[in-house]
């Protein structure tokens, strides 16, 4: 059993699939063209936000919103220290420091007390501008934007939503990638709404950074290809991808009831046996991972293993402890949370297609070991 079975998803998608990938090959516009436009359009619709500006992965796009503030040296970004390395390679890759924050051992998602503690540390021992937060929405829930949001504003802080597992996630009626300033998501494709290959995509509000985003996905250009008035990237999303994405976003609705099922189903068998994620009442995660929490992590992950059922430790390392950041640990203090995360966390399979048989195969070989 895999973690995240792509291929049950492309059977029961396969003939609307095969036909849009087709049209999109015929149509001969491979790069940009009308597909993405048109998925672009979609999607400002489903998150509700006046921009969406397709991309080439998620990466970019958080390298692009940080290109659109200006950050650069002398700049400090806080960013959770339990999360992919990309939220915080970003930050070093302009100049700017990222500066580790810790994670609530409840959802895994940035601790805005800490946030608070490590402003203060940054404004009281460094010579560092407190420029930016990136708020990454773990494991497909959302970050505590209810929190973060008035820590921001009070620091003049930039908040940079880091939706790439996020995408379909919600606190109340506010969908994910609406929370930032910026936000961004990826479709690499295992994320919840990926398409087969890489791509991304940013949205805001804010008219002047739309405009100067498509411009900084096409080499920084102006009035046209070849009138380029400042640096950027070659960061695309292609019509083939885009028109694979139209079609997974139609039935994306669909997948998100079908996951959070299965949520529901893993989270009454595991009650009480093991950590299991907590979502306060209003927040609606996307599940991109379904992480537990055991002192008895490597024991059920060898089991698991021996039953021929995938899981992944995501992740077996703190942004602190990356040896890139080596540089800049001197800047960094504690979090303790998140050093314990590596040591318990566990994601198990996942997605709108896992059966309840199979959710109850995976369970009785978690709870074999489970203390
Ligand atoms: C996947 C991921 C990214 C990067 O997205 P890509 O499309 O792979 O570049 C950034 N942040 C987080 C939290 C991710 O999970």
């Amino acid at each position: 059993m895999q973690l995240r079975d792509l291929h049950r998803q492309y059977e029961t998608l396969k003939p609307e699939m095969d036909e849009a990938i087709l049209a999109a090959i015929a149509a001969g516009t491979h790069i940009m063209g009308p597909q993405v436009a048109e998925l672009e359009q979609a999607l400002t619709e489903y998150v509700g936000v006046k921009h969406c500006i397709a991309c080439g992965n998620g990466t970019d796009a958080l390298r692009m919103a940080l290109m659109v503030w200006g950050i650069g040296s002398g700049d400090a970004v806080f960013v959770p220290d339990f999360t992919f390395f990309a939220s915080a390679e970003v930050v070093a890759l302009h100049g700017a420091t990222p500066i580790f924050v810790d994670v609530c051992s409840e959802d895994y998602n940035i601790d805005p007390d800490d946030l608070l503690e490590k402003i203060a540390y940054v404004e009281n021992h460094t010579d560092l501008r407190p420029a930016a937060v990136i708020a990454v929405d773990l494991f497909g829930q959302p970050a505590d934007y209810i929190d973060i949001e008035p820590i921001c504003r009070a620091h003049n802080m930039f908040i940079l939503e880091d939706g790439a597992q996020g995408f379909g996630g919600a606190i109340g009626a506010t969908k994910a990638c609406s929370f930032g300033d910026i936000a961004i998501t990826s479709f690499f494709p295992a994320k919840p709404l990926g398409c087969y290959g890489d791509g991304g995509a940013l949205f805001t509000n804010n008219d002047e950074w739309a405009a100067m985003l498509r411009s900084l996905r096409m080499h920084g250009k102006g009035t046209d290809k070849y009138d380029n008035v400042r640096y950027g990237l070659n960061s695309r999303l292609d019509a083939v991808q885009a028109a694979v994405l139209q079609v997974k976003l139609r039935h994306f609705d669909d997948e998100l009831k079908a996951v959070n099922h299965v949520a529901g189903y893993y989270t009454d068998l595991l009650r009480g046996k093991v950590t299991i994620p907590f979502l306060p009442p209003a927040v609606t995660s996307s599940w991109a991972q379904y992480t537990i929490q055991s002192t008895e992590r490597d024991a059920i992950q060898q089991s698991l293993r021996e039953a021929g059922i995938q899981s992944m430790v995501y992740y077996p390392r703190t942004m602190s402890r990356q040896t890139a950041f080596s540089s800049i640990r001197h800047l960094q203090q504690p979090c303790t949370v998140a050093e314990r995360l590596t040591q318990t966390v566990l994601s198990i399979p996942m997605g709108p297609y896992i059966t309840e048989k199979e959710i109850e195969t995976v369970v009785s070989v978690i709870l074999r070991n489970a203390k």
